[in-house]
């Protein structure tokens, strides 16, 4: 990490970007933030309008449009750019186009001399972090995607809800890829420090394994539900961004469930990128944490890790 002064560079000033740069600027996530887009225009008008901002604001955040040669001493490099789904165009064809935008991205990264922390948000994330980490040849551990982060903040706010408790309370977390197969392993879900097994086994008449999974499912649905209301999605992953960048920035060893590269864990499966809780230090995935999964919920996970070798083997990296 740079000494004293905490530098971003953020590739893809587009929805997601920006509401990462603008909730940035809100919370002075750093001194200097770098904004890259193969339109430079876009990214110099974006530049200009938040700058404008800075003068309400108590942040002296330097915000700036560059090039690749700005993450030389940058800590982190977000990754927020990417292509639109166009209709009629499978999630495979979005991926290899997403992964050729990716490797007009991450070597010259590399080759600026980039030490830092990359931090992928584009979707699918958990295929577009591990091709970031084939293409740029970091350690794994400078290489994570914002993972089910979101998702897991989704339901700690629905679990708040439900059993009327503050969230922050909440131990419960989404695992698995980032779309589809995603779950929530009940069996690791904790009120304070009561298994949320045992609430329920208390409390039958208040509380059901029904209305959890019902839950559950509400946090999967919730991007295609914003999606069909309004477009896309974009303020909550940039709060997400910006949390998960304070914990590297801060060095702060929070756990967060990002996506990350499984190293033989869950019986052996490796390579993959998947979101798993994961102490996250200013040298980025600190120590993952392998949970004491049922075999229902492990099965959940096979299921989870094959969809996504599924789709990376079919990449002509
Ligand atoms: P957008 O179209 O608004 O922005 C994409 C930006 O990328 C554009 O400004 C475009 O010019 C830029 N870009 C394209 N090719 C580039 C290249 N080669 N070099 C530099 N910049 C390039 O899209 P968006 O709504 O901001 O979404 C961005 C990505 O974030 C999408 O893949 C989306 O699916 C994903 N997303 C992820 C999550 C999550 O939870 N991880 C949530 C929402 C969206």
């Amino acid at each position: 990490m740079a000494e004293n002064k905490r530098k971003i560079v953020l590739v893809g000033t587009g929805m997601v970007g920006m509401s990462f740069a603008y909730a940035a600027l809100n919370q002075s996530l750093c001194d200097e933030l770098v904004l890259i887009d193969i339109d430079e225009r876009r990214a110099r008008g974006e530049a200009m309008d938040l700058n404008h901002g800075l003068a309400f604001l108590n942040s002296r955040m330097e915000v700036s449009v560059g090039g690749y040669s700005e993450c030389s001493d940058a800590d982190i490099v977000v990754i927020c750019a990417g292509v639109n789904q166009k209709p009629g165009e499978s999630r495979l064809e979005l991926l290899q186009r997403n992964t050729k935008v990716f490797a007009s991205i991450v070597p010259q990264v590399v080759r600026s001399g980039f030490d830092g922390v990359f931090l992928v948000a584009t979707n699918p994330v958990d295929i577009m972090t591990r091709v970031t980490y084939e293409l740029s040849g970091f350690n794994a551990a400078k290489v994570i995607g914002t993972g089910t982060t979101l998702d897991t903040a989704r339901l700690r706010y629905l679990l708040g809800e439900y059993f009327e408790v503050d969230p922050r309370n909440i131990h419960a977390y989404v695992i698995g890829e980032h779309g589809d197969s995603e779950f929530v392993p009940w069996s690791q879900a904790i009120l304070a420090v009561k298994p949320i097994d045992d609430v329920l086994a208390d409390n039958p008449a208040s509380y059901s394994m029904e209305e959890l999974d019902r839950i559950s499912l509400e946090v999967r649905n919730a991007a295609q539900e914003i999606i069909s209301a309004k477009g896309a999605t974009y303020y909550g992953i940039g709060v997400a961004i910006v949390r998960i960048a304070k914990a590297l920035l801060s060095d702060e060893n929070s756990v967060l469930t990002v996506s990350v590269r499984l190293r033989g864990e869950y019986g052996g499966k490796k390579d993959v990128f998947i979101g798993n809780p994961c102490i996250i230090s200013s040298g980025g995935a600190k120590r993952l944490l392998e949970l004491k999964l049922t075999e229902e919920e492990l099965e959940k996970l096979n299921k989870s890790c094959e969809v996504l070798n599924q789709n990376f083997r079919s990449l002509a990296l």
